[in-house]
């Protein structure tokens, strides 16, 4: 669960399917932003620098995959 204060900072997606879609490590990050392991929660960032997702810090070795979260934009 991704927490935040001003809600004038953050506005409601008018592309889920960009959220919806799972990507394994590996994989190009659709953004840069938090992405939320569908195995155990776990949420990272992934800044404009990474070309792939890494693995989850927890589940490491075992299946998983990322789902985009919150996308950090320039505007
Ligand atoms: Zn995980």
């Amino acid at each position: 669960m991704a927490f935040y204060e001003d809600a004038k900072a953050v506005k409601k997606t008018d592309s889920p399917e960009k959220y919806q879609k799972e990507r394994k490590p590996g994989q190009r990050p659709s953004s840069p932003g938090i992405y939320k392991c569908q195995s155990c929660g776990y949420e990272d960032v992934i800044n404009r620098e990474c070309d792939t997702l890494p693995p989850c810090a927890n589940c490491d070795k075992k299946p998983h995959a990322w789902k985009l979260l919150v996308t950090a934009t320039d505007k």
